[in-house]
């Protein structure tokens, strides 16, 4: 094969993960000459370029060494590694990104009693991720068929296809609109940057490591909040043993009520309304979440 030079990134071409997979890039400071209806976007600034494709083709495209990255769902990527045949190399999640979030499940119709996998034996179960499905039965020691379906796999036990389907949910709402139930989850997926197991060895391996450090930067302030709230020092410990992962909060005086301080923190993920809630009962008041639009320790 012709060697490259440039870093070469495969993308899905139009789907759930193409915005956010070019937002997150141009955010780490890459932009591409537009053509978005081609194949091949040619990088402006740094010698990274992106190839646009079906996202089912970005393992084998990255397992070739056509493309060194990929942005691809997690149960693409896993449903690759496990169907591949040995001849193809591992390839690697270098890093979650936080988009593209769903969990491949087991769902089955209404009526169906189920109580665990066992009541799955010897039950047919439609799924377009045959390798993850047919891992999953045999950890559960579950003889079951497995048939693949590239699409529509939601409607297999209505048309007395399946008893069950093995398929990705999201909010469920699909799943309720076919008065299926859902009963185990395979696997929580989202959007990886995934690559060959050994980085290049030349000039793009530098850029990948470049890479990999704005995506980290970026990731992280993108999914940092600022918790700001009041509270009194008497509920201060109750508090703080409340908020979500970060950095030690720092405290504040209010000026008028020495009682009182104001607290401000650096949360490393979402805070849930469920969590304000929990703080406030603890003792908190006049809360507010931010978002972090830069960040420079
Ligand atoms: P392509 O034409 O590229 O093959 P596709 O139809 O296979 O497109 P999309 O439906 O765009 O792909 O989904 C891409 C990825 O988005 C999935 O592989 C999965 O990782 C993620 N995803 C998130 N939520 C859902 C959902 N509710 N249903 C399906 N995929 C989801
Ligand atoms: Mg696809």
């Amino acid at each position: 094969m012709k060697e490259r030079d440039r870093l070469r990134i495969a993308m899905q071409k139009s789907g759930r993960l193409t915005e956010p997979a070019l937002d997150l890039l141009q955010r780490c400071g890459l932009s591409f000459r537009q053509s978005r209806d081609k194949l091949f976007c040619f990088g402006e600034g740094e010698p990274v370029d992106l190839l646009l494709v079906r996202d089912d083709d970005i393992p084998s495209l990255i397992a070739q060494g056509v493309c060194d990255l990929g942005i691809v769902g997690r149960n693409v990527l896993n449903e690759f590694q496990l169907t591949a045949g040995e001849e193809s190399p591992p390839l690697a999640e270098l890093r979650p990104l936080g988009f593209g979030r769903c969990r491949l499940s087991i769902a089955v119709p209404q009526e169906f009693e189920y109580q665990g996998p066992q009541h799955l034996e010897g039950t047919r179960i439609a799924t377009s991720y045959p390798g993850l499905l047919a891992a999953w039965l045999r950890e559960k020691g579950v003889n079951a068929g497995v048939m693949t379906l590239a699409g529509s796999v939601e409607i297999a036990p209505r048309l007395g296809t399946a008893d069950a389907i093995c398929d990705l949910v999201q909010s469920g709402g699909t799943l309720v609109a076919n008065q299926l139930r859902e009963t185990d989850v395979l696997l929580e997926s989202e959007a990886v940057l995934a690559a060959a197991g050994a980085p290049p060895a030349d000039e793009r391996g530098d850029m990948l490591e470049l890479l990999l450090k704005r995506l980290d930067g970026v990731i992280q302030v993108r999914e940092s909040r600022l918790l700001l709230l009041q509270t009194s020092r008497q509920t201060l410990e109750a508090v703080t043993r409340l908020l979500p992962g970060g950095p030690q909060p720092t405290l504040m005086p209010v000026a008028g009520q020495p009682d009182q301080l104001m607290l401000q923190a650096l949360c490393a993920g979402e805070v849930s309304w469920r969590q304000l809630e929990e703080i406030k009962k603890a003792g908190a008041r006049e809360m507010f979440v931010l978002p972090v639009e830069k960040m420079l320790a």
